[in-house]
This record gives structure tokens, C-alpha cells and sequence, in this order.
């Protein structure tokens, strides 16, 4: 059933995965708005577009699931798939019958050249360049957001850091940066559109401007952003520990628009895994890193990534992790359990881990994750912080702190999309409520 009105072909986006692939999203529903009526999955389209994530192997099948079950609602939909796995396996996903469009990483930038209407095909057409051969940023900026108050920024793509589990550098190809200007000219952009808050990201962020011409820093450019009138936050997404040298550090505590929050993944706290794994640094370096970043940033959230039953972790490494993470006192940890990606170096390790081992380590993390996560929140009970208000339920408001913390307060409807300030009067179970001052 034709969904066209007046002409103009209707188009739905589905994205999963990371805030890159919902930026990229963001960036190719702005550049076909202009001649396509864009809709809800929910509504029905003419069109779907879906964004793929191939960071481990369920994520290959949320894809497939939601790749034949759009087509099972929709059979005469014309449906391209895009994204990670498309990148990664477009001859696979070109088996499902009903696909139409294959498209790489590369080419989602220039969708528009390759939808031609949207006609269903009779077989899947794929086009999907080596990634990498991707040797510049070529990524539209985006003019909103689909949240209200917070807008993540894509300023970089690709990571060659090629840790030993990690498919990402065979989708999404060797480090490129956004030049200055067109990043300046984005972030202004959004906040005269009223976005207070702005999340910078990317696939290895901290590598910004390594590729560009001048000497240019992140320290550099978050100096710049912070120039940016009516921008009232800054956040970093996730930082590699080699990346936060001693000038970001350093600018992240001298500006005061910098949330106070930094997304450092660790991996794992055992110095044998984390070699095995090849990340480039041990766990007394991360430690000094931590220390060093405590001391310039007062009340700061470190938030982190730990993979567990990586091959090769046994009782003991897992321990070490255990025991080094309760040392970092972090703010909050995400858990994920080690899945192999097949071309990685990881996918061919001995020494595996069962599955249910996997789940119990993971449980264990999590649950010392809570734990560590109301010490710190209780650490600012009755003290009083600044809250970018987000939106109201019934007569509360809810937001995020600066470092991270979500708290609920009663307050009026016109503070949504306003910083606040709130005292922190209780914590309960991860809950935290505040008063309005
Ligand atoms: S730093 Fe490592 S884990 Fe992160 S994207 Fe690069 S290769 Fe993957």
C-alpha cells in the first residue's frame, strides 16, 4: 500500500548500536527530509531505512530480527540496511529476500544519491566500499536532535588502536576528524536552536584533530566550543586512557562549562588480560591516570567499561578486575561479556569461558556497579548542584547533574530544558531526589 501523499514518499529510520550510529542516523534523516516526508517506524513508510550494529553477535542478530520483521509488515516496503553490519557482512544481510539496498559506512553519507525514489528491487543492490579507503570526514553536520535538551555532535570516526576483541576498526576505518569550523558551526547552530547541552562523540574522540593540518588538540578544540554563547554544557562521551593527556586534563578542569564527568573505558583490571586484549597501557598507568584526574577535578563521575570472560580469565584475573575496580571507586560501570568477532585476533584465543561463568562474573560486576554507584551519589547528599531539567512527569521534573547523576524534584513545567539549581536531600535505592532552591 502506497503511503505517498501528495507525491512525497514517506521514510522511517530505525538505528541500533552506539550514540555514532544515532548521530549518523540523525544526519541521514536531515539529508533526506528534503524530498522525503519523514515518519515513525510505527506509522508505516514507503521506505525503511535501518542502521545496523555488528559490536557482537547479538547484536548481528537484533539487526537480522528487525530487518525481516519490518519486511514481514511491510512486503512492499522498499527497505535498505546500513550501518556496521552492512559494512561488515553485506552479502549476508543480501540473503534476507526483500532487502533492497546495501550500503557501507561510507555511502550512508550519500544516501540520498542512492535511494532514486525507492522502487523496490527485485534483488538486493550492494554498495559497500573497503573502509579503508575512507581517509576524510565526510559527514553533513546536523541542525537538531531528537532529544530536547541535549544533542550529541559526532566530531570523529574510526579507531586504529585494533584492540584484539574490537570489530569497530574493520567498519569503521582509520581515524578522520571533523575540521574546526564546520564543528563550530554545528554546535552554534544547536544551541541557538535552544540545546543547552552538547555531547561530543565519536569512535576513538580522543584522537580529534591528530589528522588535521596545524597541530590542533581536543584540548584546543573544547577551548574553542566553551567560547560558544548560549551552550551552557559540555560533556565528552568516552575517552581512551592514552588520550586523556595532561593538556585535556588540565583544560577539562580550567573550563567551567565541562561537565565534570569523564566515560573512561578500563576493559579489565588484570594486567595479563588487559596485554591479551592489547589495549596500550597496564593497570598501575590507568590507576595514576585516575589519581591524576581526581586531584585537578574536584567531585568528578569516571565512569567505565569492563568486559568480562575474556579467553584466558580465570578465577584469579577475575578477582583482579573485581578487586581493582572496587579500588576505583567509579560512579557507575556498563558490563559487557566477552563475544567473539569472527577476523578479530580474540575470536581465535584458547582458554574460553562458559557462558554461564560469563553471566555470574557480569551479575558480580553489576551488582558492585549499584553499590558503588549510591556511595557515590550519597557522597553529595544535602549538597546542592546544578541540573539540566529534561523533562516533567506528573508534577516532577527530572535531569541530569553535571556529573552525571539523575535526580527527581517537584518544580513548575517552564523549567524544562532549564539548569537549575537542586539541593540533594535523598538517596534510595539509585533513586535520588532533590528540592528545588
Ligand atoms: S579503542 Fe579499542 S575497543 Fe575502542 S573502538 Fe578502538 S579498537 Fe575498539
Amino acid at each position: 500500500m502506497n503511503r505517498e501523499i501528495c507525491g512525497v514518499r514517506s521514510v522511517a529510520f530505525h538505528t541500533l548500536g552506539c550514540k555514532v550510529n544515532q548521530y549518523d542516523t540523525q544526519a541521514m534523516m536531515e539529508a533526506l527530509a528534503k524530498d522525503y516526508r519523514i515518519v515513525s517506524s510505527e506509522e508505516g513508510a514507503d521506505i525503511y531505512i535501518i542502521n545496523t550494529c555488528t559490536v557482537t553477535g547479538r547484536a548481528d542478530q537484533k539487526s537480522r530480527q528487525y530487518i525481516r520483521s519490518i519486511i514481514r509488515k511491510n512486503p512492499e516496503a522498499f527497505v535498505a540496511v546500513t550501518g556496521c553490519y552492512a559494512q561488515r557482512k553485506p552479502f549476508e544481510i543480501a540473503k534476507i529476500r526483500g532487502v533492497d539496498l546495501i550500503l557501507g559506512n561510507q555511502e550512508k553519507n550519500r544516501i540520498s544519491s542512492f535511494l532514486n525514489g525507492g522502487g523496490k528491487n527485485s534483488g538486493s543492490l550492494v554498495f559497500v566500499e573497503d573502509i579503508d579507503f575512507a581517509l576524510r570526514y565526510d559527514i553533513p553536520n546536523v541542525t537538531s536532535h531528537q532529544f530536547h535538551s541535549r544533542a550529541f555532535v559526532k566530531i570523529q570516526d574510526g579507531c586504529g588502536n585494533f584492540c584484539s576483541y574490537c570489530i569497530i576498526p574493520y567498519v569503521r576505518g582509520k581515524e578522520r576528524s571533523q575540521p574546526l569550523p564546520d564543528i563550530l558551526e554545528e554546535i552554534k547552530g544547536l544551541a541557538g536552536k535552544g540545546f543547552k547541552e552538547i555531547v561530543l562523540t565519536g569512535i576513538r574522540l580522543g584522537s580529534w584533530g591528530e589528522d588535521l593540518d596545524g597541530n590542533i588538540t581536543c584540548a584546543m578544540l573544547l577551548e574553542k566550543v566553551s567560547e560558544i554563547e548560549d551552550l551552557a554544557r559540555i560533556r565528552l562521551s568516552s575517552l581512551e586512557p592514552r588520550d586523556l593527556s595532561e593538556e585535556l586534563i588540565d583544560r577539562i578542569a580550567s573550563l567551567p562549562r565541562v561537565c565534570p564527568h569523564l566515560h573512561i573505558p578500563l576493559q579489565s583490571g588484570d594486567d595479563k588480560i588487559l596485554k591479551a586484549m592489547n589495549r596500550p597501557y597496564d593497570t598501575f598507568y590507568y590507576q595514576d591516570l585516575i589519581k591524576r584526574i581526581r586531584e585537578k577535578i574536584g567531585g568528578i563521575a569516571i565512569t567505565t567499561d569492563v568486559m568480562v570472560g575474556f579467553p584466558g580469565e580465570g578465577e584469579g584475573e577475575f578477582e583482579n578486575t573485581y578487586n581493582f575496580v572496587r579500588k576505583m571507586k567509579f560512579s557507575k560501570m556498563h558490563i559487557f561479556r566477552f563475544s567473539p568477532r569472527p577476523g578479530t585476533p580474540a575470536a581465535r584465543f584458547k582458554e574460553k569461558v562458559g557462558e554461564r561463568e560469563k553471566k555470574k562474573r557480569s551479575e558480580k560486576l553489576l551488582a558492585l556497579s549499584s553499590r558503588m554507584q549510591e556511595e557515590f551519589n550519597i557522597s553529595f547528599l544535602g549538597e546542592t548542584l546544578e541540573v539540566l531539567v529534561e523533562k516533567r512527569r506528573n508534577d516532577y521534573l527530572t535531569g541530569l547533574t553535571g556529573n552525571y547523576i539523575r535526580v527527581t524534584f517537584n518544580g513548575p513545567g517552564k523549567l524544562v530544558n532549564k539548569i537549575v539549581r537542586v539541593k540533594i536531600t535523598r538517596i534510595e535505592k539509585g533513586y535520588v531526589t532533590g528540592k528545588l532552591i
